[in-house]
């Protein structure tokens, strides 16, 4: 594989993933990576290393990414992306990723009044006109831009 910075990896090895099949990981090597002017936009460890799926998963999912590019897929998934988006909010704002209490009532409790303070602090951010914030982009996909 050739970086961006015109290095080419060293050979690839396997490795498990999830127990269900292996994974190829290409590492760059360091002495490359170490002195690289743009190694900063790349990756933040002192190497670039990139995994790939076997070829039919690998296949199977640069089809699917493919199909994310359609204008249906667009559509469909705009309803999924909204409440993606309210998910996240939830998990890394509001800690809904565990109950704070024990049994239903409660629970319940807490994601109702979750969601109110969701609201509650998008209806500030409209008022006081914030920006929404951007789908990020990895290290590497700024590097190759
Ligand atoms: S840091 Fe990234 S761009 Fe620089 S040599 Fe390593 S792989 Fe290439």
């Amino acid at each position: 594989m050739t970086c961006p910075n015109g290095k080419v990896s060293p050979p690839w090895t396997m490795r498990d993933h999830r127990r269900d099949h292996e994974l190829t990981r290409v590492k760059f090597l360091s002495t490359d990576c170490a002195p690289c002017p743009v190694r900063a936009h790349c990756t933040k460890h002192t190497r670039r290393t990139l995994s790939f799926h076997e070829q039919p998963l690998f296949e199977a999912i640069q089809r699917r990414k493919q199909e994310q590019h359609t204008e249906v897929f667009q559509q469909s998934y705009g309803k999924r992306a909204g409440i993606e988006g309210t998910i996240s909010q939830g998990m890394v704002a509001l800690g809904t990723r565990r109950s704070r209490y024990r049994g239903q009532d409660k629970t319940h409790l807490q994601v109702v009044l979750t969601a109110a303070a969701m609201n509650l602090t998008r209806v500030l951010n409209w008022y006081d006109e914030k920006p929404r914030a951007q789908t990020r982009v990895t290290r590497f996909g700024r590097l190759a831009a």
